[in-house]
């Protein structure tokens, strides 16, 4: 892999690196290891050569980036999206150690992808590609050593070729991968586990301002995954959903969308486009609308300086991994918006994923009231952890919640000896 460039401003590397020397120099962290800490441990760059249906071949850049195992196995997603890039894997891997050691979870953080768009793939050439994939990054991943999971692109299906590979060459390994469907070991919840996980969250940030779900008038980018089982929570919790969107663009209804309508229509045409009783907007005019709750639940690095003037929810839920700038964040401080920061408001998923792969450690499966209310109990522990240390330091939700992951891996390393 090339060495990296320093961090574009607006991108998510830059404010992962900020963050993480601020706490390191809260808790007075020794220089070195504070530049250790925003490094990752180590970083695979592979070539998947991809025989397409009509006999072409291709092949594709895939990567999986470890950051760190202090606390645990590395832990993290694989995603398939065209900007997969060396730069982005390397953010969104520090955030899962961040986002692990604030919910006090045993894990590390890692990430993975490959630099494809997997909505222009057949089922055959996704199972091929991830297959050689599995192959490629073998060495490296293990039960105990690294677990992947889903992230955009990829589901439950891509987590099931890969623990078939695996186990393949190492025996029957369900706890190599988490989000798998769940004939093959999955856990109840955890395909709803962010998006439920961001709802809990929104709930106990509103509720810290004094304000309920209760006809909040949310705004969700991205209905994949996270955001459509975001917006079917907020809507069964009483919230007014008032816009939904995916890569081709959103829509808006000021008085509710019907979000059963939206899951039948997506599931049905891939798309929202002919969504009744709403109207057409683009996703960066869906960011600037007119409601309380903003849920970015898509792409990194949408709200930027340029834009961040403009919103108008009065709380972001961050439910995609690095949505906002460095800049964007400083702006939205200043103006009293608070920011739920993605290393607390999706935790849900990698909490559900610790519980699948606690799970197949024991081989015994945990029914799914059990599983909600042991999500519940983790996210409020993180939020008041959270809250306090904000309290303590006098700082934004954001820093806070660094100054906690950067203190618990800091103290596991130190206790392990460097
Ligand atoms: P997904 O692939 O299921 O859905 C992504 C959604 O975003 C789709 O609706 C897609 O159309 C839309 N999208 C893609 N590119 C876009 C663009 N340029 N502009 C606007 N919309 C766009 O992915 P997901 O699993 O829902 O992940 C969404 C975000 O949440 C990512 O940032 C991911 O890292 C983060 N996240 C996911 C999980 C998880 O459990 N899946 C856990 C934590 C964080």
């Amino acid at each position: 892999m090339a060495p990296l460039k320093a961090p574009a401003t607006e991108s998510s590397l830059h404010l992962v690196s900020t963050m993480v020397s601020k706490a390191s120099a809260v808790w007075n962290l020794n220089e070195a290891l504070a530049e250790f800490l925003i490094h990752a441990d180590r970083e695979l760059r592979v070539e998947i050569p991809l025989m397409h249906d009509d006999g072409r071949l291709a092949v594709y850049e895939g990567y999986r980036v470890q950051h760190n195992n202090a606390r645990g196995p590395f832990k993290g997603g694989i995603r398939y999206h065209p900007s997969v890039d060396p730069e982005e894997v390397h953010a969104l891997a520090g955030l899962m150690t961040w986002k692990s050691a604030v919910v006090g979870i045993p894990f590390g953080g890692a990430k993975g992808g490959v630099a494809v768009d997997p909505s222009t793939l057949s089922p055959g050439e996704l199972e091929r590609l991830t297959r050689r994939f599995t192959n490629a990054i073998l060495p490296v991943i293990g039960p105990n050593e690294d677990v992947p999971a889903p992230d955009m692109g990829t589901n439950a299906q891509t987590m099931a070729w890969i623990m078939d590979e695996y186990s393949a060459r190492r025996g029957y390994s369900p706890s190599i991968v988490t989000g798998k469907p769940l004939a093959l070991g999955g856990s109840q919840v955890r395909e709803e586990a962010t998006g439920l996980g961001v709802v809990q969250v929104a709930k106990m940030a509103l509720q810290a301002q004094k304000k309920t779900l209760k006809d909040q008038r949310v705004a969700i980018q991205g209905f994949g995954n996270v955001g459509s089982n975001a917006a079917r929570w907020f809507d069964q919790l009483g919230a007014k959903v008032v816009a939904i969107s995916d890569v081709r663009g959103g829509r808006y209804n000021p008085k509710g969308i019907d979000i059963h309508a939206a899951w039948t229509l997506i599931e049905e045409k891939k798309s929202l486009a002919n969504l009744k009783n709403t109207d057409a907007v683009t996703n960066e005019e869906l960011l600037e609308l007119d409601c309380d709750v903003l849920v970015p639940a898509a792409i990194e690095s949408v709200i930027v300086e340029e834009n961040a003037p403009k919103i108008k929810a009065k709380i972001v839920v961050e439910a995609a991994n690095g949505p906002t700038s460095l800049s964007a964040d400083r702006i939205l401080k200043e103006r009293g918006i608070e920011v739920v920061p993605d290393i607390l408001a999706n935790a849900g998923g990698v909490t559900v994923s610790y519980f699948e792969w606690a799970q197949n450690m024991q081989q015994l499966p945990w029914e799914r009231e059990l599983i909600v209310t042991r999500l519940g109990d983790v996210l409020m522990r993180a939020f008041k952890d959270v809250e306090r240390t904000a309290t303590e330091h006098k700082t934004s939700l954001r820093e806070a919640a660094f100054i906690l992951g950067v203190g618990r891996v800091a103290e596991a390393m130190k206790l392990r000896g460097y």
